[in-house]
């Protein structure tokens, strides 16, 4: 074995080793989630200023820097990490992500990665499949298929929702390419969307009052009825609805949109159907739950991450499309090193994403799947939905919290409300001492304009007595802060 190979085995035995235990330990629940530390406090204790300059570090030094490094991490494996949706991920996609760092295939071009670029097409047919764009007989057909979906795999559901929002633009305004935008296109989109959504308006010229918000329930969930009259005003201002984006579910709720009754209005209209499924299209996977997507199958395009809710390590999202002649739309320029006529074997993706360089982020997927399989994903989703109704049940039920709806996802909200009920910022530091103690890491959100914490179940392993530990600690620098807020 050359020193390389010898190096590589000698380090990654010892990263398995700290990794397995953080991981153990994390999933106790032992320790403190999170411990911020001044960022120049820990550039020291990382020893930053030495390795950086003068490099050296080896199977036998690399311990202490890893000792320090896992300990300042957000530990998202430990059940009491209800925060933001990023899943604690099936340690298998870890070994997608070693595994790429060695072989380094961008696999967009195939002949950069031919086995990464296969697993990627694969599950892009996986995914159209639960869609029900899949036309082929077997997930293995990479021919053209009449009538059949198509998509890509991107680094995020924000330039997933930027890719679809691109091929909404080239349908409704093909021009737009060579010309810039026609100043009268318009998206429909809730309020609330992700700000994705927003951003990517802004980034593709259009400013974003080209946003124009649908009407909402209280909760924020669309409401489909409305949307003919708001149509009609919109036509009678002489503007040309480019899209319309409904959420699956929505990011601070975790509410799922009626996809069915909109998506009976695009198809009416003539509307580009947009489903933001970046959390909730996993769902799909579930008998019991994927009623919550009723309809997906009547947008045009979809996007749907996993490293939310299909246990994969962050990033790895898919943009997918009704039909798979879309993706030739999207982006209308040519690379000529890149892009020439094929005479050789394979696919090329790249010119269907932002991206250039591209990580094979199927592989990281595909681990998952490989050691957990379909099933397994489909009782880990219908685990932290239920669990997330259970909490909500116990949380309701608690005389000093409440809650402003029933939750249908992993997504829910909730308020102290035994003292300053109306007082957002006292709600706010109740959450910011609870993560400043380290024991829970939980975000909040506004709704109508009240502040509630939130909490986001991706962790099969957190149960009801660490939510009973939570509340049990809101209660308590709730009584601690009350006096300062007077
Ligand atoms: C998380 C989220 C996104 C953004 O996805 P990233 O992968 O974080 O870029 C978009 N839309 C919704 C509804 C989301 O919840």
């Amino acid at each position: 074995m050359n020193n390389n190979a010898l190096f590589l085995k000698e380090l990654a035995l010892l990263v398995s080793e700290k990794l397995s235990d953080y991981v153990a330990e994390s999933q106790k629940g032992a320790g403190k989630v999170l411990v911020q530390r001044p960022a120049s406090e820990l550039a020291e204790i990382l020893n930053l200023d030495k390795w950086v300059k003068n490099g050296g570090m080896n199977p036998e030094t690399a311990s202490e820097f890893l000792n320090a490094y896992l300990k300042n991490t957000q530990h998202l494996h430990h059940p009491n990490y209800i925060g933001h949706q990023v899943c604690a991920p099936h340690v298998a996609s870890g070994i997608a992500d070693f595994i790429h760092g060695i072989v380094n295939n961008p696999m967009a071009i195939y002949e950069m990665g031919p086995a990464a670029a296969v697993i990627e097409k694969f599950l892009i047919n996986w995914m159209l499949d639960k869609i029900g764009w899949f036309k082929g007989t077997s997930l293995g057909d990479f021919g053209i298929i009449q009538g059949n979906g198509g998509g890509v795999l991107t680094h995020g559901g924000s330039l997933a929702n930027l890719t679809a929002l691109l091929a909404a633009r080239a349908k409704a305004d093909p021009e737009s390419w060579d010309n810039g935008v026609d100043p009268r296109l318009v998206v429909l989109a809730p309020e609330e969307a992700h700000y994705s959504i927003a951003r990517s308006v802004s980034i593709m010229g259009m400013g974003s009052k080209a946003i124009v918000p649908v009407p909402v329930t209280k909760n924020k969930v669309m409401i489909p009825d409305e949307l003919p009259a708001l149509y009609k005003q919109i036509q009678d201002q002489g503007k040309k609805v480019m899209a319309l984006s409904a959420s699956a579910c929505a990011t601070a709720t975790g509410l799922y949109d009626p996809l069915d009754e909109i998506g009976h209005f695009c198809q009416e209209n003539g509307i580009w159907y947009h489903v933001d499924g970046a959390h909730g299209a996993s769902a799909l996977l579930s008998d019991k739950y994927s009623h919550l997507l009723k309809g997906i199958q009547r947008a045009d395009s979809v996007i749907w991450d996993a490293h939310k809710l299909l246990r994969t390590s962050a990033l790895a999202a898919a943009v997918l499309f009704k039909d798979h002649k879309t993706l030739d739309s999207i982006f209308q320029q040519k690379g000529s090193y890149l892009f020439y006529e094929k005479e050789v074997a394979g696919f090329d993706t790249m010119a269907y994403t932002v991206e250039c360089t591209k990580t094979g982020i199927g592989t990281k997927l595909f681990w998952v799947l490989a050691v957990a399989g379909e099933k397994g994903m489909a009782t880990y989703i219908d685990s932290v939905y239920e669990n997330t109704m259970q909490f909500y049940e116990t949380i309701q039920k608690h005389p000093d919290f409440e809650c402003p709806y029933i939750p249908e996802s992993n997504i829910l909200c909730f308020k102290y409300t035994k003292y300053h009920q109306e007082n957002n910022a006292y709600q706010l530091a109740i959450r910011n001492r609870l993560i400043l103690e380290g024991n829970f890491y939980i975000t909040s959100t506004e709704l109508n304009g009240v502040r509630y914490l939130r909490i986001v179940v991706l962790n099969d392993l957190t149960g009801i007595s660490n939510i009973e530990a939570l509340l049990n600690e809101i209660c308590r620098i709730g009584e601690e802060l009350q006096l300062t807020f007077q």
